[in-house]
């Protein structure tokens, strides 16, 4: 008789996860995961900072399941950590309190503040896991802010109970390392001396990169895409770290994101004027874009394309390069919708051209889950013009609610869309390669050409996309091969 396995025990470390905090794709990421996970058959805990802003209606579900103090800093000061619970649709939800480190409104209020919050959290998840006699074969750390529990497992938890887990480091996105002087982050995280040299923590004479340590401890490292994967090993992409990464590359592989398609699913979407599937998206589409149109001001005209942005503004976005082509973006057919919040240049920039071209030009500049689905069900196109896209989530939405995505080659927009070439059995969307303003131009000329002279191809193009696999399902397959890799079942 061959021995039953047990479930998999998995815990996800992060600083965000929806619906309770999120500012952007880890916050999606870090919900739909674990959940695809427990489909697959692991139990997955998912630990968080307990941060004041999380909307009251989770707080008064939480259940307090213990507290203890935990030594941390140079000086082995102890601070409080409370464990509050909550379950959600087969997954555990264990929240860190301290007021001290979260009580700040925001969750992240600037790096000197942010590097202790994050120390005190990474070496907390781990207490937690043994104070809660809860011992995961993986824990799986998310970002910079959780990459100093690779390093806390081994060198301060070895010889505890969670000490025999091992770890994944996920890099969302490698522009933010938690890079300080090396005294604060010596003081705070209170590891040791010898970590502070260049394969580990040391960035260069005076910083260190807790990013980095991460990944040299970590057992497995996987990105969100397979072409970051490569790039980040190349000078260009890889924010400092490319020699790093490749002196780690056996232990790096990509991993492409999914989207919970119950979550995005424009056929019980309540936040949508009408829901529709693939049989009535070409009429239901027009519904929602006039709801939409009406929403924001816009001219009610369901005949016009309407092209979307929902995005950060951020330089990573590319949005230098919508900046450049707007004038040329808006004609008589066409109407532009932002949805973003960021840079004050690139917000003062979409209020300009909204002041310019009003009815034609809508730039709501604040954050906006209810509009958000409003935009993937009402325009016809998606703009992503990344410089770089380590994933990627909105060409993914987007295309489950029948929206066409207009994308730059990189990252994961590379891996999730194909370009439309004429041929009407493939294509997914419209693309460029060359970073610049002319190049995305072409893109969005090619999209409105086929959108107003060929409709009958664009809509094979939304029906496809209707129909693309964007789930989880096949990811999360993958990250249980990763996890067998480095952890043996226990019978
Ligand atoms: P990133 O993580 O780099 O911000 P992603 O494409 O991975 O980008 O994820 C962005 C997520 O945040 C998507 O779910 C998108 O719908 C959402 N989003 C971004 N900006 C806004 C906004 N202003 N209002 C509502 N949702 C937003």
């Amino acid at each position: 008789m061959t021995a039953k396995k047990q479930k998999r025990r998995i815990a996800f470390v992060g600083s965000e996860c929806y619906p309770f905090i999120k500012t952007g794709g880890l916050g999606d990421v870090m919900y739909a995961l674990p959940r695809a996970l427990v489909s697959e058959g692991c139990e997955v805990r998912v630990i968080l900072p307990l941060y004041a802003c999380i909307p009251r209606k989770y707080k008064e579900q939480l259940k307090y399941k213990g507290s203890f103090m935990m030594d941390l800093t140079m000086e082995g000061r102890t601070f409080f950590v409370g464990i509050m619970e909550m379950s959600l649709d087969g997954v555990t939800y264990d929240f860190v309190e301290n007021r001290e480190f979260f009580d700040w409104g925001n969750p992240y209020t600037g790096l000197w503040e942010d590097i202790p919050k994050y120390c005190f959290f990474s070496k907390a998840a781990l207490a937690i896991m043994n104070y809660l006699e809860w011992v995961p074969e993986i824990i799986h750390c998310h970002d910079w802010q959780a990459a100093l529990l690779p390093i806390y497992l081994r060198r301060k938890f070895q010889n505890t109970p969670v000490g025999k887990a091992r770890s994944v480091l996920t890099i969302h996105n490698l522009r933010f390392q938690g890079i300080c002087s090396i005294q604060h982050l010596k003081y705070w995280s209170g590891l040791p001396d010898d970590l502070f040299d260049y394969p580990i923590l040391k960035y260069n004479e005076d910083e260190a990169d807790m990013f980095k340590g991460g990944l040299a401890f970590a057992d497995k490292i996987t990105t969100v895409s397979e072409t970051y994967a490569e790039e980040i090993q190349t000078p260009a992409f890889g924010e400092n770290l490319d020699g790093h990464l490749r002196y780690h590359c056996p232990k790096l592989c990509g991993i492409v994101n999914g989207i919970d398609v119950e979550q995005w699913n424009p056929a019980a979407d309540q936040l949508l004027a009408e829901t529709y599937t693939v049989e009535d998206v070409l009429d239901k589409k027009k519904a929602n874009k006039l709801a939409l149109q009406e929403k924001l001001g816009l001219d009610p005209d369901p005949d016009k394309m309407i092209l979307g942005l929902i995005s950060r503004l951020t330089d990573q976005k590319g949005l230098d390069l919508v900046d450049a082509v707007f004038p040329q973006l808006v004609d008589g057919n066409t109407q532009v919708v932002v949805l973003g919040t960021g840079d004050p240049r690139y917000e003062n920039a979409f209020r300009y051209f909204e002041s310019e071209n009003k009815g034609s030009v809508c730039a709501y500049i604040s954050y906006n889950e209810a509009l958000a689905h409003q935009i993937y069900a009402g325009a016809d196109a998606l703009l992503v013009p990344s410089l770089f896209e380590p994933c990627g989530l909105t060409q993914l939405i987007a295309m489950r609610y029948g929206t066409v995505p207009i994308v730059r080659e990189t990252g994961g927009l590379k891996d999730t869309v194909l370009p439309y070439q004429g041929d009407w059995t493939e294509g997914n969307g419209f693309t460029f390669e060359q970073y610049s303003a002319n190049r995305l131009l072409d893109a969005i000329n090619n999209a409105k050409t086929v959108y107003f002279t060929d409709r009958w191809h664009w809509d094979e193009i939304v029906q496809r996309n209707m129909q693309k696999d964007v789930s989880w399902e096949a990811s999360a397959k993958k990250y249980m091969a990763l996890y067998d890799e480095i952890a043996a079942w226990e019978n």
